[in-house]
C-alpha cells in the first residue's frame, strides 16, 4: 500500500463515524495557532483543539513570514467584515524544541541553503538560534508590518517536543502595546 492509499484507508474509518457536518464557520474559539509543519507537532494533540475549535496555521518553523502577516491580516478582515465589529482573534505562536529550522543556524547548512536559494533572506527568515529570541522577533515582524491590525493580540509559546509541554515565553500584547 502506497503512503496516499493509507490516508485513504484512514479517511475511510473517519468518515464512517463522522458526525461534525454541521460545524460553524465561524470557530469555538478566539484563537489562531501559528505552529510548525512537524510531524510531532500537532495542535489538535498539545491543545486539545476538536473540529470546529481554532483556526491553525502551520509553515516551516512557524516563523512569521510575509505570508503569514498577510493571512492573518486576511483572516482579521474576514471576520470583521462578517460579525461588523473588531475581532477577538489572539495569535498564539508556537515554536518548539528540536525544530529543523535550528539546522539552518548552523554556519555549513546556512552557507549551503544561502548558495541553494541565491538569497540570504531563506536563513534569515527561517533559522532558529534561539526559541525566546525568534518569538520575539516574530512578534516584532507583526509590529513592523502595516498591513497587520493594530488591535491584534499575539502571544509567543514553546512546545517541548520531549515532554509535550507548552510554556508561555511572551505575554499576550496588543500590537499596540509595546
Ligand atoms: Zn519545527
Amino acid at each position: 500500500m502506497t503512503d496516499l492509499e493509507q490516508l485513504y484507508q484512514r479517511n475511510t474509518s473517519f468518515a464512517e463515524t463522522f458526525t461534525a457536518g454541521d460545524l460553524p464557520i465561524k470557530p469555538n474559539l478566539s484563537t489562531l495557532v501559528l505552529t510548525c509543519v512537524d510531524a510531532r507537532v500537532d495542535p489538535a494533540k498539545y491543545a486539545g483543539l476538536e473540529l470546529g475549535d481554532a483556526l491553525v496555521l502551520r509553515n516551516v518553523g512557524a516563523r512569521v513570514t510575509d505570508a503569514v502577516a498577510l493571512e492573518v491580516s486576511m483572516l482579521w478582515a474576514l471576520m470583521e467584515m462578517a460579525s461588523g465589529a473588531s475581532p477577538k482573534m489572539e495569535l498564539v505562536i508556537v515554536q518548539h524544541t528540536k525544530c529543523g529550522m535550528a539546522r539552518f543556524a548552523v554556519p555549513e547548512v546556512a552557507t549551503q541553503i544561502t548558495e541553494r536559494f541565491g538569497t540570504e533572506e531563506v536563513v534569515d527568515t527561517y533559522a532558529i538560534v534561539d526559541l525566546e529570541e525568534s518569538l520575539a522577533t516574530d512578534v516584532a515582524r507583526l509590529r513592523s508590518n502595516s498591513i497587520v491590525p493594530r488591535e491584534l493580540k499575539v502571544s509567543g509559546h514553546i512546545y517541548d517536543i520531549e515532554t509535550g509541554r507548552l510554556q508561555q515565553v511572551i505575554e499576550t500584547t496588543r500590537l499596540t502595546q509595546g
